[in-house]
């Protein structure tokens, strides 16, 4: 999130054709990527950039970092962490600069120019970073470097940007001979094919899938589901029936809302057999053939399973770490997720209904709990969340927290005429860095929320440089002469988002290049997010948009409340595709599994019940395929260490500023540039601990039956 390249994409290609080219054309001095920006705290001059101005940018920039990396390379002297490692961080500026503020406008502010820029410069991007890591005489010189690195007294920043630099070149193969380098080659070439095969069934099967049922089926569906079904009917050349497909928005809120058993389950049988039809669309064979072939890309590489490999790089550091989690929160979860089903069947016997509970029933009968227990209505919420109010709230909890002002800025060139722009101050009243935010839905703009950078911290000339950040939301608009009031979800959204902005904000990065594990990089956000909803912080900010009231008691309970309904069967149901993710993953070469009863046997031996069935099943499991592989863990890895570190502000008080200071100091500051666990443990003084999740989860309480 804080870098959207790393080192080896920005640092210099061998586009031979250009660097043989001996007619450059000369540099257009209206480019202001080829000059000084001169705008106030140099942030992009957005009104001065032309879309014409990017591509000449990008060509320039891999030319200069082409030259730079030539220059390493052909140093008759030897290598030295200073004149290899350092020379390395420190090449490609142009191309970092264009990348970061073309990826950032392609992403919150696009047009067909952009997107057509975007299709031509991401092969070439790719293209360079290939040739990077493949660049013999590079490697040769960095793994020079690593091999003497006791004669140059590298401070622990810079052993660790070295052993990770030499990391990734070795992960990527460079150690091989020739021919294990081109059997990787073809295992990798096997594997894109097949991921791909892999989503594209999966698209299909569930793109293929549609049950229409007539009106009498449609009772106890929102009317907003009715009309989306009808419309789907239409599209499939049903007129005046209603469909419903396997599509999450389509399936759940006919899981939840429909009280036709018969309905409930056939759809649901549609949804967890998607690729697993023996039709065009199987996905057994192809996902038994990406792990077989992952096994043996690993052994060529030197590691045990494909999760040794993966898990070097995290937080996690290897598959037994994951197991002591997963198994550990799994004896907590199963237990509460048993009560659940006894609640559960407490209230389809009091309905007389004469059946078990199925895993199909489970939405119907946990909306029908939630309502009993927990019942929190959006519109009764949104009022206390006007946009300005959350947002000013959050600003104070900042300024609490880390003593930190954040003032609106004017005359600044912004990212896009909607966005806002503030100056971050630190306690002694110097600028940290501008922050942009830009909060309504638009055209140009992407889906969801993220956290970019217009320019990350760095050091020139041992003088530090402010970044310049952006956080990019889709919340609802206002409408009429009503403000935008924001759900509780948005709200929490705005502190998360926030949370990544002061990790880049804080940076205190000596060097270009950090590597933050992934397993670590939700921490910041995900920490800022218990802010939002504590009953003491709700007080402050949550104020009623007409009359100015703090919000009631009883809703801030039902908001306390709200976060441990269906915890168990959520915990669960995710816990077993973490878990079996693993178990793939940890096969060694040559790995043969048959996939359906490989995935059964094991969830029998896990004690999964009956009740619930994996979050995702193995013809349908996205991730493990593609990113996520021996990561899908990480998700409640991250929660784990939030919870935690949340914890160590509830103890001695949520603002208090030690505890912000060493959370700074320890963390945000060093993020990228130590060991994920050191920093953790600098900071909380010892090894993360997982009762602040369960606890605040509701997974702490006794199974009742
Ligand atoms: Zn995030």
């Amino acid at each position: 999130m804080r870098k959207i390249f790393n080192l080896l994409l920005i640092s210099g290609l061998l586009l031979l054709s250009l660097a043989g080219c001996k007619n450059e054309p000369a540099t257009d001095t209206t480019n202001p990527f080829f000059s000084s920006y001169s705008t106030p705290y140099d942030v992009p001059p957005f009104d001065r950039i032309r879309a014409k101005d990017y591509m000449p940018a990008f060509e320039k920039g891999m030319q200069e970092g082409k030259a730079e990396i030539d220059k390493i390379v052909s140093d008759k002297s030897d290598p030295t962490f200073k004149n290899t490692i350092e020379a390395l961080d420190s090449s490609g500026k142009l191309l970092t600069e264009v990348s970061q503020v073309f990826f950032s406008q392609s992403s919150a502010n696009t047009n067909d120019s952009l997107q057509q820029i975007e299709v031509e410069i991401s092969p070439k991007m790719a293209a360079y970073q290939d040739e990077i890591l493949l660049n013999k005489g590079l490697f040769q010189k960095i793994k020079t470097v690593y091999d003497n690195q006791d004669k140059f007294n590298l401070d622990p920043a810079q052993k660790f940007l070295l052993d990770n630099l030499y990391k990734s070149f070795v992960r990527n193969g460079a150690n091989l001979s020739q021919q294990d380098q081109d059997t990787l080659k073809e295992l990798n070439q096997k594997l894109s094919v097949l991921t791909v095969k892999f989503s594209q069934n999966v698209l299909a099967e569930t793109n293929d899938y549609k049950m229409y049922v007539t009106k009498d089926d449609l009772a106890g569906l929102p009317d907003a589901v009715i009309a989306t079904a009808a419309e789907t009917a239409k599209e499939a050349g049903h007129e005046g029936e209603w469909a419903f497909t396997t599509q999450r928005p389509s399936i759940f809120p006919f899981m939840t809302y429909s009280p036709n058993r018969e309905l409930r389950k056939k759809i649901f049988d549609a949804y967890i057999n998607r690729g697993n039809n023996g039709n065009q669309y199987d996905n057994n064979k192809i996902l038994a053939d990406i792990v077989q072939l992952r096994a043996r890309r690993v052994k060529l590489l030197g590691y045990k399973t494909h999760a040794d490999y993966v898990l070097e790089v995290r937080m996690a550091k290897n598959p037994a770490n994951v197991f002591d989690l997963l198994d550990n929160l799994w004896s907590k979860a199963i237990p509460v997720a048993k009560s659940e089903v006894s609640e559960m069947q407490k209230i389809i016997d009091q309905e007389g209904g004469d059946f078990k509970l199925q895993p199909s029933d489970w939405w119907y009968y946990a909306e029908k709990l939630r309502k009993k227990k927990y019942d929190l209505n959006d519109s009764e919420l949104r009022p206390y969340f006007k946009l300005e109010n959350v947002r000013d709230g959050l600003f104070t909890v900042a300024n609490k927290l880390f003593g930190i002002t954040i003032t609106p800025l004017t005359d600044i060139p912004k990212p896009h005429p909607d966005a806002q722009a503030y100056d971050v101050k630190d306690t002694d009243g110097s600028h940290l860095g501008v922050l942009y935010m830009d909060f309504h839905p638009r055209g140009s703009k992407q889906q969801g929320a993220w956290c970019g950078e217009y320019r990350s911290y760095h050091v020139v000339d041992n003088k530090g440089v402010a970044p310049v950040v952006t956080t990019v939301f889709n919340f609802t608009n206002p409408s009429g002469d009503q403000p935008a009031l924001l759900s509780l979800e948005e709200a929490s959204t705005m502190y998360h988002e926030f949370g990544h902005a002061l990790d880049a904000l804080f940076s205190k990065s000596r060097y270009n290049e950090t590597y933050i594990a992934w397993d670590f990089v939700e921490l910041p956000s995900q920490l800022m997010e218990h802010w939002a909803t504590e009953p003491e912080v709700l007080r402050m900010y949550a104020r009623n948009y007409k009359t100015n009231e703090p919000i009631p008691e009883s809703l801030i309970k039902k908001i306390k409340n709200s976060g441990y309904f269906n915890q168990g069967f959520e915990t669960t149901e995710y816990l077993a595709a973490s878990l079996l993710d693993m178990k793939y993953y940890t096969l060694e070469a040559p790995a043969n599994v048959e996939v359906q009863p490989f995935e059964k046997n094991y969830f029998e031996q896990i004690g999964l019940i009956p009740e619930i069935v994996s979050r995702y099943r193995s013809t349908y499991f996205l991730h493990i395929v593609g990113g996520y592989d021996a990561g899908y863990y990480s998700y409640i890895w991250a929660a784990v260490l939030d919870n935690d570190a949340f914890e160590a502000f509830k103890e001695k008080g949520i603002f208090n500023r030690d505890v912000a200071d060493s959370y700074r100091k320890n963390i945000l500051e060093k993020n990228g540039t130590e060991d994920a666990m050191q920093m953790f443990v600098n900071f909380r003084g010892r090894k993360p601990e997982i009762e602040p999740l369960l606890k605040n989860r509701g997974l702490l309480q006794q199974t009742k039956d």
